[in-house]
């Protein structure tokens, strides 16, 4: 009857299960969902004890990783594999490439790409039909162990996959640093989420690979729709139970003999001007650049199909200009067009098509909205220098440079707005200007008020300084406070004649209202112009109500 095998049992009875071949191999067929041919499988390693049936993976491999015995294990399975791959052959079958399992563990042992490489001598397989899987984890103990045996195995001609790619939080980053011909991304990591966050991770993943030339396997599939999904998104190649559970050797082979079986090739190539893989290399010129040299800088991709914009990869220094306190993989994650206003998206698109016409450089300064957990809601206005360097049929791939020109352009517009005033104010001599806000009744005079009446430059609960310094008379004082009144009800224009200051000097004084888009008043601009001799006909007489 099936039991679980104890620690003790396990190590016990190791090496009659290897001898024996209760430890074998089930393969799990690899498949292109829009052909349904198979493209290759999956070795997965089982133990049949006599006594205790089925033993799993998730039981024994953590045992035997812990005890020393996993290499052991893994060499193992390579040499069944060869062995079937041998008698594929003999029996004049088409063969499949095959993935192996490597573990994190053998990376340590500094002869398994040797061992592997003399057991497929002996069995004399073309080193195509074998391909090693290692994991993101293999990483863990540093980057440089991983990629001398990636070295030594590409030397070989073996194909190596990044297997269970998407785990671990450091992805984007092992992909940069490892060149691997083909990446997992396995699917029971992002379960339940494809429509949100989940997919849009997967989808950049996916679009990085893609750009890298890497074909990528989603693993773990189960339904029809998750497969669709992938598809969708650019990848085709398929393993899960939605086609295959692991199969035993014999059913496996029938699976072969009826399956039609393709190479794994990319879509997708890059005919312009740089090799964009070259931007994951660490040690290439572009990443040096990339990371060290040029300012907030970014990589995103535009689908000319259906307009969609996606960020593959951010410098530090972009996090810092315009992240927000998000991090790389929000910044990634998140869908560049959310909360964006239409007339923002539209002149960053334009941008974007003028940078593809031209092949040059093309600069556009455009509003965003970032929404983050740290600080909310916040407009920021960027200054993007766009650049394309790498295209395909229907895809294109952008460089752009950045700036957060936020203050700098608050500086400007208030220094444009002053500026407006001060030249409408001095313009006309004889005109002064002022502008009262309505919610807060605060008012700002121009620089002839401040100057010629000596006024503050900001007015608190106007009128009512005005009044008490005299330049409204008594005796016009409630028609000027009526005013205001009137322009919070949404007037939208008043004008009469004042006679202005202890002189009463005669002055034409209006008020133009300016509206927000809910029709909402909020600011009156205000003048006053001196009434000179021959100006015609003054509309206002200051004794009647004086009305627009
Ligand atoms: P893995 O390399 O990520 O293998 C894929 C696992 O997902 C397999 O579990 C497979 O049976 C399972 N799987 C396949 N399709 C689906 C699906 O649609 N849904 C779900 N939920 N799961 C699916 P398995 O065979 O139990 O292997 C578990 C792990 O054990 C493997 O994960 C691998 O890390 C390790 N392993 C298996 N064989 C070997 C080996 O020969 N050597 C080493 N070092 N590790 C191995
Ligand atoms: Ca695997
Ligand atoms: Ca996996």
């Amino acid at each position: 009857m099936e039991k679980r095998m104890t620690e003790s049992e396990l190590l016990g009875n190791f090496r009659e299960a290897i001898e024996n071949e209760y430890i074998f191999v089930v393969y799990q067929p690899q498949i292109n969902h829009s052909t349904g041919r198979m493209i290759g499988a999956e070795a997965l390693v089982r133990w049949k004890d006599p006594e205790n049936g089925m033993q799993f993976p998730s039981d024994f491999i953590p045992v035997l990783e812990n005890n020393g015995l996993i290499f052991d294990t893994d060499i193992h399975v390579f040499e069944m594999v060869c062995k079937f791959q041998r008698k594929c052959l003999d029996e004049g079958m088409g063969l499949i490439p095959i993935s192996v399992n490597m573990s994190r563990f053998d990376i340590y042992d500094h002869n398994y790409v040797e061992q592997i490489e003399e057991i497929r001598k002996k069995y004399d397989i073309p080193v195509k039909y074998l391909r090693i899987e290692i994991t993101e984890s293999s990483a863990i103990g540093g980057i440089e162990l991983v990629s001398d045996v990636l070295d030594k195995l590409h030397e070989l001609g073996y194909l190596v996959e990044m297997d269970d790619f998407g785990s671990g939080y450091s992805s984007l980053n092992i992909l940069k640093d490892l060149d691997v011909d083909i990446i997992k991304l396995d699917m029971t990591f992002l379960s339940g989420n494809i429509g949100g966050r989940g997919g849009t991770i997967l989808s950049s993943m996916v679009n990085m690979a893609r750009w890298l030339k890497t074909p990528v396997i989603a693993e773990g599939v189960e339904t029809m729709t998750q497969a669709d999904y992938m598809n969708s998104i650019g990848c085709n190649y398929i393993q899960g139970y939605l086609y295959y559970k692991p199969l035993r050797e014999e059913e496996f082979i029938k699976e072969i003999s009826v399956l039609n079986h393709e190479p794994t090739v990319s879509d997708m190539s890059l005919i312009d001007t740089i090799e964009a893989g070259k931007f994951w290399n660490p040690e290439s010129m572009e990443t040096l650049i990339f990371s060290n040299y040029v300012g907030a800088a970014a990589v995103f991709s535009y689908d000319s199909r259906d307009e969609s914009v996606e960020v593959l990869r951010v410098n530090k220094k972009y996090i810092k200009e315009v992240g927000m306190g998000r991090s790389e993989k929000e910044i990634i994650s998140s869908d560049p067009w959310e909360n964006q206003d239409e007339k923002d998206r539209k002149l960053f698109m334009d941008t974007v098509k003028k940078a593809i016409e031209s092949g040059e450089e093309e600069v556009c300064e455009h509003w965003r909205t970032v929404c983050t957990e740290m600080c909310g809601v916040e407009k920021i206005c960027v200054r993007s220098s766009i650049r394309i360097i790498g295209r395909t049929e229907n895809r294109y791939l952008f460089y752009t440079m950045v700036r957060n020109i936020t203050a700098e352009k608050k500086q400007y517009n208030e220094l444009y707005n002053s500026e407006r005033r001060f030249r409408f104010a001095s313009e006309q001599a004889n005109v002064y200007a002022w502008e009262y806000d309505i919610a807060t009744k605060r008012m700002r005079p121009c620089y002839r008020c401040m100057r010629d009446l000596g006024l503050p430059p900001l007015l608190e609960n106007y009128p009512e300084p005005a009044i008490d310094a005299g330049i409204f008379p008594q005796d016009y004082a409630d028609m000027y406070r009526g005013w205001h009144k009137k322009l919070e009800e949404g007037v939208d224009h008043l004008e009469a004649i004042i006679p202005l200051t202890i002189g009463r000097v005669p002055f034409h004084v209006r008020y133009t209202t300016e509206f927000d888009e809910n029709g909402k008043p909020l600011k009156a601009y205000g003048s006053a112009t001196m009434v000179v001799e021959d100006e015609e006909n003054p509309e206002g007489n200051p004794e009647e109500n004086p009305e627009n």
